[in-house]
C-alpha cells in the first residue's frame, strides 16, 4: 500500500469517515509526518515505561540521522 499523506486523524475522532492530517512530509518508514509520529508513539507506549519512550527516540533519530545521509 502506498501511503503518501499522514494518517494521523486524533482521539478526538471517534468515529469515520475520518479527515486525517494528509501532511506529505512524512517520517521516514512511517505513515506519520514528523509531527504526529511522536503523538502515535507515545499514545502506544502510554503503558510503558520513560525508559521505554528514551530508547524509541534514540532509534528515531538514528532513522532521521540515516536518512539525512542518504536520501535514496
Ligand atoms: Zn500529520
Amino acid at each position: 500500500m502506498m501511503i503518501t499523506g499522514c494518517q494521523y486523524f486524533g482521539a478526538e475522532q471517534t468515529r469515520g469517515p475520518y479527515k486525517v492530517c494528509g501532511c506529505t512530509n512524512l517520517w521516514p518508514g512511517k505513515s506519520y509526518c514528523d509531527e504526529h509520529v511522536w503523538r502515535v508513539y507515545q499514545k502506544n507506549t502510554a503503558k510503558g515505561t520513560s525508559r521505554k519512550n528514551k530508547a524509541i527516540e534514540r532509534e528515531m533519530a538514528d532513522i532521521k540521522r540515516l536518512e539525512s545521509i542518504d536520501h535514496e
